[in-house]
């Protein structure tokens, strides 16, 4: 599609994490026993973000996270809303198995596999990755994280498809992310350095915005116990749009509709944790704090707009 036709976009979400296996095998422990219930859910909470006035929702759930693209396509029939689906593999330590003894050197396995989901579309279906999700945590850039990060470049740079990542802004890991993408030869103006908002460290912000890559400030909701609260979260992207980083944040909540982490499917209850927050209740918030509507617009519209839409390899 049209990158201009993407509209407000909330850059780092989830619909529904479910380990496929299981899934198969024990559906009843899954979604597979609750398919048409949960669908129906996930419908009304995404047409509930549509007439909120979001237009187009990243699915950040790669491989190891529970990706199921033929439920999005089914939710898709009944939702028009433009949902950008990842590919990539989620995994704070090792990579699964099927990759240990599999090519690393030359074209790794890992390049294959994204380039694949990127240009022959996944699972059967016409859909195709438009984002390549990796994730850096607490463990730190493990030899399967390195590889999984330079095989993540190798396939940005044959296809054009952006980066997106997860991190742990306690140990810094958006910078250990730029520096191996860096040395790949990437361009950090195409990778969104996810999760950053669970940060108020001006220093590690401004650091990796600096070098020219966006933050994603995309835990909004996400309201629990030892973690950052709403006006926190608000109070550092006032202070980044004040300090003239409006072209480099971009807004989300990173809520999943339905995760097999959890028995109920839920996981934890925030009442501000659902898809609509940004839209009702952030946006006020950040226009009271100074932030105009030239930067949400930014914020929303034009960097979602300029991360996507930037196509071609190099
Ligand atoms: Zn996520």
């Amino acid at each position: 599609m049209d990158a201009g036709a993407l509209g407000r976009t909330l850059m780092h979400e989830h619909v529904v994490n479910v380990n496929a296996e299981v899934d198969r095998d024990q559906p009843a422990m899954s979604l597979g026993g609750r398919r048409a219930e949960v669908l129906a859910e996930v419908v009304t909470a995404l047409q509930a973000v549509v007439d909120a006035g979001i237009s187009t929702f990243v699915d950040a759930t790669a491989v190891g996270h529970g990706r199921d693209v033929g439920f999005l396509a089914e939710v898709n029939r009944q939702v028009d809303l433009h949902i950008v689906v990842a590919t990539g593999v989620y995994t704070f330590d090792e990579l699964p198995k099927m990759f240990h003894y599999r090519p690393r050197g030359g074209r790794d396995a890992l390049t294959e596999l994204f380039v694949r989901d990127i240009r022959d579309g996944i699972a059967g279906t016409e859909v195709r990755a438009g984002i390549i999700k990796v994730a850096t945590d607490r463990q730190g850039v493990t030899p399967d994280v390195d590889r999984l990060l330079r095989a993540a470049a190798a396939a940005h740079r044959e296809t054009g498809v952006p980066l997106t990542t997860h991190t742990a802004v306690a140990h810094r890991t958006g910078l250990d992310q730029q520096r191996i993408l860096a040395e790949e030869g990437v361009d950090l103006s195409r990778v969104v350095i996810g999760h950053s908002g669970d940060s108020t460290d001006l220093d590690y912000l401004r650091e990796i915005l600096d070098r020219g890559s966006l933050i994603g400030a995309d835990r909004f909701g996400l309201y629990l116990p030892g973690r950052l609260g709403p006006d926190e979260r608000i109070g550092v992207v006032a202070d980044l749009c004040a300090l003239g980083y409006s072209d480099r944040i971009v807004l989300s909540h990173d809520k999943t509709l339905y995760s097999d982490w959890w028995a109920d499917g839920k996981g934890p209850q925030v009442p501000e944790w659902v898809h609509t927050h940004i839209s009702t209740d952030v946006l006020p918030a950040l226009r009271k704090r100074g932030v105009d509507d030239r930067m949400i617009e930014q914020m929303m519209v034009d960097n979602p707009r300029r991360v996507l839409g930037t196509t071609g390899a190099y």
